[in-house]
């Protein structure tokens, strides 16, 4: 039995692929393994056997492809442009479908958790109250990283869904699930300069999760459920921003007709480079940047991070000309610790050799992964968080 779903890599996806290599060097899996079989050109041929009906879907495949980030490093440096990212959300849907027995742990968390208002809620509560407690010791081993990576929760103030600036409103906000719950500053950071930009800003009270985790979980049906009810919930706004870099990169490649999907940084940066969002002299201090891997490689956004900071008054430090995975990669530190581990020591060593404490990330799981690896005096926020304070608009 080759394929069973609608998902599955196609023909011409597949053949896209011309076997050169040239992705090898900037994929983070073979330079920490050496194998091919850890490259996008080896798992590329897997699927190309598999297609072919010379091997099942197993657990050999799934172990194939449970080893990758999805970090597509490999798509923009592919001279075939082959749209490794789909294909592999395709392949992980085959093994959904035909691999039993797997752990059903991530998918309990992509696929049902972050759907839920009440469990995100739940999860909020939680954590802030074992900080408060001072027991986020006890979590549980495989989650243990991300609580140590996680923001202070105590005094978050209150969540964004639901709000409206009360005027003819065209922005609309993607509150993102843990984004909501445990990153509300990046939030309230964004829609204080979409407002001071000149723009009118709702956060639909009906919109959920992107779904991006669940894509990438190859839980199709419910990426797609949570799609559709993004759909009718954003349905009447002409651009809709998202403030974290995995969840703009899956609602822009979902194409919805009529409305502009932008990062909240092209979202500023663009709002700076018209002129309806301050730039400030420099300010003497240095920041590191640290790209992740959904705004750099899925979306090519490299330079708008970097022009905010300038606009704020930072000079910045480039830690990572190529963009290799911090490791954090959705839920990659829970099912392949070492492996992201590896890459997050890596990634905290290259921020140590910046020598300055202040760092930008555009996305929470790196900015997690940052923060677990680094000692505490690290101050990691958000560029729009930076730029907010900078300007004077931040709370
Ligand atoms: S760079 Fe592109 S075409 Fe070349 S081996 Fe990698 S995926 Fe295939
Ligand atoms: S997505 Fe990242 S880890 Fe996976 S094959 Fe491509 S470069 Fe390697």
């Amino acid at each position: 039995m080759a394929w069973v779903t609608d998902h599955h890599p196609t023909r011409s996806e597949l053949d896209a692929c011309v076997q050169c290599g040239l992705c090898l060097p900037a994929c983070p899996t073979f330079r920490l393994t050496g194998r091919e079989t850890a490259s996008p050109r080896g798992r590329i041929q897997a699927m190309d056997a598999v297609a072919k009906g010379l091997v099942p879907v197993d657990d050999t495949f799934a172990g194939l492809l449970d080893f990758c980030l999805g970090c597509r490093a490999c798509e923009p440096v592919c001279p075939g442009m082959v749209p490794y990212g789909r294909m592999l959300e395709g392949a992980r849907a085959e093994i959904e479908e035909q691999v039993q027995g797997r752990s059903r742990l991530s998918g309990l968390l992509a696929g049902t958790a972050l759907r839920s208002r009440l469990l995100r809620k739940l999860s909020g509560w939680s954590l802030a109250a074992a900080q408060r407690l001072k027991l986020t010791s006890l979590s549980p081993r495989r989650f243990r990283r991300l609580v140590a990576g996680a923001r202070d929760l105590r005094q978050r103030g209150p969540s964004i869904v639901g709000y409206s600036s009360g005027e003819a409103t065209k922005v609309a906000l993607l509150a993102g699930c843990i984004q909501d719950e445990w990153f509300r500053p990046v939030n309230r950071a964004t829609v204080q300069l979409l407002e001071r930009a000149g723009y009118g800003v709702e956060a639909p009270n009906d919109q959920t999760c992107c779904g991006a985790l669940a894509a990438h979980s190859g839980l199709t049906a419910q990426a797609e459920q949570m799609s559709s009810q993004n759909l009718d919930a954003f349905a009447q706004f002409d651009t809709v921003v998202a403030t974290a870099a995995g969840c703009s990169a899956h609602l822009r490649e979902a194409g919805w007709e009529g409305t502009e999907v932008l990062d909240v940084t092209v979202a500023i940066a663009r709002a700076v480079s018209e002129g309806r969002l301050p730039e400030l002299p420099p300010n003497g201090k240095e920041i590191a940047v640290q790209d992740p891997c959904h705004l750099r490689h899925a979306q090519r956004v490299v330079d708008e991070p970097r022009q905010i900071l300038v606009a704020a008054g930072y000079t910045v430090v480039e830690i990572d000309t190529v963009g290799m995975c911090c490791g954090a990669a959705g839920l990659y530190t829970i099912n392949q610790p070492e492996a992201s581990a590896q890459l997050g020591e890596a990634k905290a060593q290259q921020v140590r050799e910046a020598r300055t404490r202040l760092v930008a990330s555009a996305n929470p799981g790196c900015e997690m992964q940052l923060r677990s690896y680094l000692d505490s005096d690290y101050e990691i926020r958000h560029p729009v968080e930076w730029y907010a304070e900078a300007i004077g608009s931040g709370r």
